[in-house]
């Protein structure tokens, strides 16, 4: 039995090792050359990172956002990478018309569609939930339901190019995270509308892929901004985390988890210690006093 489990624990380690490293080799930048692609929130963060990786792999990007001036930059700098075109449209994803509008517009200015990233993230706060309702069903709307009507308008062209649909999510959408509560539940919202979808597919032999996204902590201004001072975690770089959303979507990905070790690894505890992977969230945390001490 010992020398059993000598042998065997250590090339079962080796099989997974050598799967997981060999599936993540196969990504060739041409895979994702051509295509015509929208990336929204690409006006900074991680989604402009994602619109100049796929500039210098000679994509066609459509770039979305509010703010005109950045999206501006962001397209100009995508021409001088060598993307085969890029465009933007700017307006707010709180209103389910623009969301569509933004599909059209791949419709008239590209003749179609081959992926659709879905990236943008509205405003929170951070800190305990403060009970408003009005905010909750505010961020729905931005986060979830825009990704929702991008993507029934999307379909037909997606269905036609055999292309694909990534979520950007986080790992504040696959556990309980503290301070984060309207932000998170946007997020889990996300992997079950998707994770249902991408089951229909299957059913219905629908060869459009459904990459969920599940990042940590990445150094965007904005995260940076809001969480730095109480997340006892360093930030994963912006480019390289586009870059792997970029490479899990083109192999067709149905989760992609950035980085590893500080998402997939802990959430292995969910099912069999839940509390353990409760307490290890908890501990990241730099934990405000409770009231009154
Ligand atoms: P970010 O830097 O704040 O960028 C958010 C983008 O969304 C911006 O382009 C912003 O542009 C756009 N946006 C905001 N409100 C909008 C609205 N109402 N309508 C349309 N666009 C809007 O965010 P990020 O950190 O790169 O995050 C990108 C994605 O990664 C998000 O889905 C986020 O949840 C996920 N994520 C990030 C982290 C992290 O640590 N950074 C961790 C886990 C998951 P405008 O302001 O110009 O509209």
């Amino acid at each position: 039995m010992g020398r059993l489990q000598k042998i065997l624990i250590p090339s079962l380690g080796l099989v997974l090792a050598l799967w997981f490293y060999s599936a993540r080799d196969t990504f060739k930048p041409e895979m994702l050359r051509g295509k015509r692609v929208i990336v929204t929130g690409a006006s900074t963060g991680i989604g402009e990172q994602m619109a100049y990786h796929l500039a210098r792999m000679g994509a066609h990007i459509l770039v979305t956002a509010r703010t005109e001036a950045k999206l501006h930059n962001v397209v100009r700098r995508c021409l001088e990478l060598g993307a085969a075109s890029a465009r933007f449209v700017s307006g707010t994803m709180e209103d389910t018309a623009f969301a569509q509008h933004v599909v059209r517009e791949a419709q008239t200015s590209l003749g179609g569609l081959d992926m659709l990233i879905l990236n943008h993230v509205g405003a929170s706060y951070f800190g305990f939930f403060d009970g408003d309702v009005e905010h909750v069903r505010k961020l729905l709307e931005i986060n979830f339901l825009s990704y929702v009507a991008m993507t029934t308008s999307a379909l037909p062209m997606l269905k036609e190019s055999e292309g694909s649909i990534v979520v950007v999510s986080s790992m504040a959408g696959k556990v309980g995270f503290p301070f984060t509560v309207p932000y998170s539940a946007t997020k889990f919202a996300l992997d079950g509308f998707f994770s249902s979808l991408r089951q229909e597919f299957t059913i219905q032999s629908i060869n459009v892929s459904i990459t969920l996204c599940i990042l940590g902590f990445i150094n965007t201004e904005r995260a940076v901004r809001a969480a730095a001072e109480v997340l006892q975690e360093r930030p994963a770089p912006r480019d390289e985390c586009a870059l792997e959303i970029l490479k899990g979507a083109a192999l067709r990905r149905r989760e992609l988890y950035y980085r590893y070790s500080s998402t997939r690894l802990p959430l292995l505890l969910r099912d069999c210690a839940a509390e353990l992977l409760d307490y290890l969230v908890r501990s990241r945390f730099r934990l405000p006093a409770p009231p009154g001490a």
